[in-house]
């Protein structure tokens, strides 16, 4: 719901936040962060701006075909001090499929959704991967371990700094950068905000609430911790709008008084709810238990796809294909700066490599538009030994007669080029 002035109501904002049972520390850490930065506060003023001038536009004006899959690299990074703490592949991988489950509405527990709420409840076409690829082209897991000194961290970013006991992000143009580690058993998790720096961009989540399996805790046992904040990092606000009767600027969440914690019976109504329903506390976006809550909304997930439009704040992640372990190659990824530099932006994925029979040739999911594209083959001596023109967003072509060896694709749009190894078997 929309924004309800009221001073007196900001004012008891910190009370609030301390007093949380859920233990987020997004809100205080923005806190501290504006009031150590006041540039900072107009960056995040911005951001909201650009997310607000897209999700006012009717679906049919926006860049993002609608429903189209946007997919986020992860790259999670365990700085462990104790052996409990380097949770097992198991453990990430369970948060992994929480993180999907919940985006897609697949969430075995949306049958507990109240039937008059879950007619809103959205399947955000938004899909996570352990990265395939590293920022220098490398294969990867997408798990960094790490051993700290550090006993137990604060929500002040020390996580993210390897000169500190943390580990550096990963380019955040590309990569949803989530740090796993110990919070000293109060903080549950925490994230940056669309418009905050780049080095501390990212998510960070105690290593004893990250996933369904290994070492959890009750009652924050289903990786719903991870689901939360890494919603924040797509622009969501707390349900509640971090006030009281405050907004989180979506239409389709009602407004609620305070944060709920527990597992609130149905209906929960409180002073200002707009009917007998009362608070949609079963959100991701709310306080409650792991097991009790069970949806993002159609306005949610408009705010957080708007953040993938054209110019916007994560439009990079079009163009990240780290998510394809086809695109490991010798030389660093395609860099999402020199795409951004180019115009016509240019992002091609070409598969599978090593190649057989078949080669497809696919432009990234913002330049389907039709102009004519050049494929060149060369092979390693520099000779070419292919050439054909395409015009349509993905064609597949025969390498059948090509001899075993290493190959570069070079794919050209005007002055455009972008280049790949590929290996004939
Ligand atoms: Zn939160």
């Amino acid at each position: 719901m929309k924004f309800i002035p009221g001073l007196v109501l900001l004012l008891l904002l910190p009370t609030i936040v301390a007093n949380a049972q859920r233990r987020c520390g997004t809100a205080n850490y923005i806190q501290q962060l504006i009031k150590a930065d006041a540039g900072l506060g107009n960056s995040i003023n911005k951001a909201e701006a650009q997310i607000k001038a897209v999700t006012s536009k009717a679906p049919g004006e926006r860049d993002i075909v609608a429903d189209e899959i946007i997919y986020v690299p992860v790259v999670i990074h365990v700085l462990y001090n104790t052996g409990v703490q380097n949770i097992s592949l198991a453990q990430i991988q369970s948060q992994l499929t929480v993180l999907n489950d919940d985006y897609s509405n697949l969430n075995a527990d949306k049958v507990n959704t109240p039937a008059v709420f879950s007619a809103f409840a959205a399947d955000t076409k938004i899909r996570f991967c352990l990265a395939q690829v590293d920022p220098q082209g490398k294969r990867t897991s997408g798990i960094v371990r790490k051993y700290t000194g550090t006993q137990v961290f604060s929500p002040e970013d020390a996580m993210k700094y390897t000169a500190q006991g943390g580990d550096d992000a990963w380019d955040c143009k590309r990569y949803l950068n989530i740090w796993v580690c110990d919070m000293g058993g109060r903080t549950l998790g925490y994230s940056s905000v669309p418009g905050g720096p780049a080095a501390t961009d990212g998510v960070v989540v105690a290593y004893d609430v990250f996933g369904s399996t290994g070492n959890v805790r009750s009652p924050y046992d289903k990786g719903r911790t991870a689901t939360h904040e890494t919603g924040h990092w797509l622009g969501l606000k707390h349900v509640w709008g971090d006030a009281v009767c405050g907004s989180d600027e979506v239409d389709d969440t009602p407004t609620q008084q305070y944060y709920n914690y527990g597992c609130p019976s149905f209906p929960h109504v409180s002073n200002c709810s707009p009917d007998g329903n009362g608070d949609m506390f079963m959100n991701f976006m709310d306080f409650a238990n792991d097991a009790c809550m069970s949806l993002f909304t159609n306005g949610q997930k408009a705010r957080m796809r708007a953040l993938f439009e054209k110019d916007n704040i994560r439009n990079s992640f079009l163009t990240s294909f780290a998510c394809d372990s086809t695109l490991v190659q010798a030389s660093p990824v395609i860099s999402v700066d020199t795409v951004a530099a180019a115009k016509p932006v240019v992002g091609v994925n070409i598969y599978p490599n090593p190649m057989q029979s078949n080669v497809t040739i696919e432009y990234a999911s913002t330049l389907k538009s039709v102009t004519l594209k050049t494929i060149n083959i060369y092979n390693v001596s520099g000779s070419k030994v292919y050439t054909a023109t395409f015009n349509s967003a993905k064609t597949t072509i025969s390498v059948a007669t090509l001899a075993k060896g290493i190959y570069i694709f070079s794919v050209e749009e005007g002055a455009n080029r972008f280049t790949k190894k590929l290996i004939k078997q």
